[in-house]
């Protein structure tokens, strides 16, 4: 069974990592980031009340990245495990989903922590706005997620290092270094 998280701040790898881990494992990957450009670009409700913060670098309010982890770990393809991709990104959210694991009776495996300098984040940041052209990947709105990363998403590393599964990976060096690197940490 392997039901993850993988964390770390923008730029550090996370989704590149998880795609190759699924495959590994044959598990879903959900990216919370994903599910809302997704609705940006239909433009549903949500995805009209998500853009502004997307746009500006902020987070989504709680409630509405909540119900859609709630609604996804629901579906069937979850039972044998998932790798939770941009989600958890706060305190509450980490609470939330606690909640939805213990109604659902199901238990994570590991929290993979993928760590990079600041700087390096950056540059990773503006080098992938101008190969993918994502609307907040512009240096404004980069300083400003990297400090919702600091102030906000940081916490969480403490949060499961005393829940006793984090799993800390440098998140610096070749992408199949790094994907060698969290396949030993999960065992
Ligand atoms: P990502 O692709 O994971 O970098 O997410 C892109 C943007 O979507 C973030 O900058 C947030 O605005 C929003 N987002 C994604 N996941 C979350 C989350 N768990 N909580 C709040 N906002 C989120």
């Amino acid at each position: 069974m392997k039901k993850l998280i993988f964390m770390g701040p923008p730029g550090a790898g996370k989704g590149t990592q998880a795609e190759t881990i699924k495959e590994k494992f044959k598990i879903p990957q959900i990216s919370t980031g994903e599910i809302l450009r997704e609705a940006v670009k239909n433009s549903t409700p949500m995805g009209l009340e998500a853009k502004k913060f997307m746009d500006a670098g902020d987070l989504v309010p709680d409630v509405v990245v909540i119900g859609i982890i709630k609604d996804r770990l629901a579906e069937p393809d979850c039972s044998k495990g998932f790798i939770l991709d941009g989600f958890p990104r706060t305190v509450e959210q980490a609470e939330a989903l606690g909640k939805i694991l213990r109604e659902t009776k199901m238990d994570l495996d590991a929290v993979v922590n993928l760590a990079v300098p600041d700087q390096e984040l950056v540059n990773r940041l503006l080098s992938r706005a101008k190969i993918e052209g994502r609307a907040d990947d512009n240096e404004e709105t980069i300083k400003n997620r990297l400090k919702n990363y600091n102030d906000k998403t940081f916490p969480l590393i403490d949060y499961y290092r005393k829940e006793g599964i984090l799993k800390e990976v440098n998140g610096v060096g070749s992408m199949e270094e790094i994907t060698m690197e969290i396949l030993s940490v999960l065992g």
